[in-house]
């Protein structure tokens, strides 16, 4: 026999008795057995160049990296899909995936309001959110109402309960947040007096007071970059008291409600031509998830707080060189609250805060359809910022620019800094696996970032 046909056979056997037992790569769904009420599901993972992976009988098509991404309605009810992996020597491993769909329709019968006897309950805890439609997400918080704000109510819808504000105006509070009073005619509407309205001045700061006889729900919202502030419940004629602030000069500002009094308080930002130093600029940067929380799994494992880590330690080294004044949220893979990561921004008065992501779809969502960079803000007085910031990342990582777009997200609400939530590509797109795996992405895209950052601030002077 030619020697090389005896060596070839000889390593043909050898691959094939070592052929390892191999498990499939699919990185979601996460478990073979899920419940859900989405009316559809993604299955993301990875191929090996010599295998073939079918889902219900579809052959998928990953890209160069391996990774792939495939999308299947549900019908109510079970749903059992077959997702069979073919190596080169024709070894099938089939995977069963069951995936329960639940009838989201008993849930919406909740939905109607339900008339309850006027009356006054007052708030349990600080920071109630006041908001104008009875939905627990979205553009509608109104203002925060402190422990024992007294608020007048009329019914409820879902886990909400109608506040009265004037006359045929209303907003909605969380009931777990109410108890009633002990008042003796706790029916009786009882609106309070406006005493006065002040200002006071310095150098960085203007705060404007509004004291009236008691707490009383309130609403901050910005429209057109001013701030309307407004009260309710008062005994004038149209039961309110309202005044409008520009943003323009004080992006920043907080509004808070103690005893009776509604502080609002603006922040000039400290880029004024003749006195500005990088030093001068406080950045908080947030790598997103950690610990126990991975965020988003990519086709081919990777894990969203790892890359954020990276993308956070890299930006603070160059913005460092830059003499700015930079602190991060966490610098190790652990778990914090995005209430502890808020407290951490306020408690160093940030200026800045930018918290670093990567993104996902919505389960029901077909991940191939969403792709490059976004970047989120809250407050319109971030929105320049994220502009920048999503503009320069996507161009200099080469992928598509979807822009600035307003979300209620935790870390991004405060008003006392400018912040943004930077989803730098999507991690279970395949055709954004090639641009996060390849080995420049964590220097382009802090690099890219902190140019975002640069022209947002030299925009500001
Ligand atoms: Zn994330």
């Amino acid at each position: 026999m030619n020697k090389y046909i005896k060596y070839f056979l000889i390593i043909f056997c050898t691959v094939l008795f070592f052929n390892p037992a191999y498990s499939m790569k699919i990185t979601h769904p996460e478990n073979q057995y899920m419940t859900v009420s989405e009316d559809g599901i993604f299955f993301s993972g990875k191929i090996e160049k010599y295998e073939k992976v079918y889902i219900d009988g579809v052959a998928i098509k990953p890209e160069k990296t391996g990774a792939f991404s495939y999308s299947v309605p549900l019908k109510v009810g079970e749903n059992i899909f077959a997702v069979q992996k073919k190596d080169f020597f024709f070894k099938t491993e089939t995977l069963k995936y069951i995936i329960t769909r639940i009838n989201k329709a008993d849930e919406e019968n909740h939905n109607k309001f339900i008339e309850q006897e006027k009356c006054y309950y007052e708030t349990t805890r600080d920071n109630v959110v006041l908001r104008s439609t009875p939905i627990d997400a979205g553009m509608n918080r109104m203002g925060y109402l402190p422990k024992g704000t007294k608020v007048f109510s009329d019914g409820r819808k879902n886990q909400f309960s109608r506040i009265y504000l004037s006359e045929n105006n209303y907003g909605w509070v969380m009931s777990k947040d109410l108890i009633s009073v002990n008042l003796e005619d706790r029916n009786k509407y009882v609106p309070q007096n406006f005493i006065s309205y002040d200002c006071i001045k310095s150098d960085k700061n203007t705060t404007y007071t509004i004291t009236l006889s008691d707490n009383v729900p309130y609403s901050a919202v910005v429209e057109d970059n001013k701030l309307i502030v407004t009260v309710y419940n008062l005994d004038n004629s149209n039961e309110i008291f309202t005044k409008e602030y520009s943003l323009d000069k004080f992006p920043r500002y907080s509004v808070c409600m103690q005893n009776g009094i509604l502080y609002i308080t603006f922040k000039k930002l400290p880029f004024d031509k003749n006195t500005y130093s990088n030093k001068k600029v406080k950045i908080v940067i947030d790598a997103g998830h950690g610990g126990k929380e991975a965020g988003a799994i990519g086709c081919l494992g990777d894990k969203e707080k790892l890359i954020n880590l990276e993308v956070a330690l890299k930006l603070k080294a160059i913005l460092e060189q830059h003499k700015f004044n930079v602190y991060l949220t966490r610098e190790i893979d652990k778990f914090l609250s995005l209430e502890d990561r808020v407290k951490y921004a306020q408690d160093k008065n940030a200026l800045i805060f930018i918290s670093i992501h990567m993104n996902s779809v919505p389960i029901s969502s077909d991940p191939n359809l969403d792709k490059g960079t976004v970047v989120f803000y809250f407050n319109p007085q971030s929105k320049n910022l994220a502009k920048e910031i999503s503009n320069r990342v996507s161009k200099d990582l080469k992928i598509k620019d979807n822009g600035a777009t307003q979300a209620s997200f935790a870390v991004i609400r405060p008003t006392e800094y400018i912040g943004v939530l930077a989803e730098l590509a999507y991690l279970v797109n395949p055709k954004d696996v090639a641009v996060y795996r390849n080995k420049k992405f964590v220097q382009t895209s802090a690099m890219a970032i902190y140019n975002g950052l640069v022209n947002y601030i030299h925009s500001e002077i």
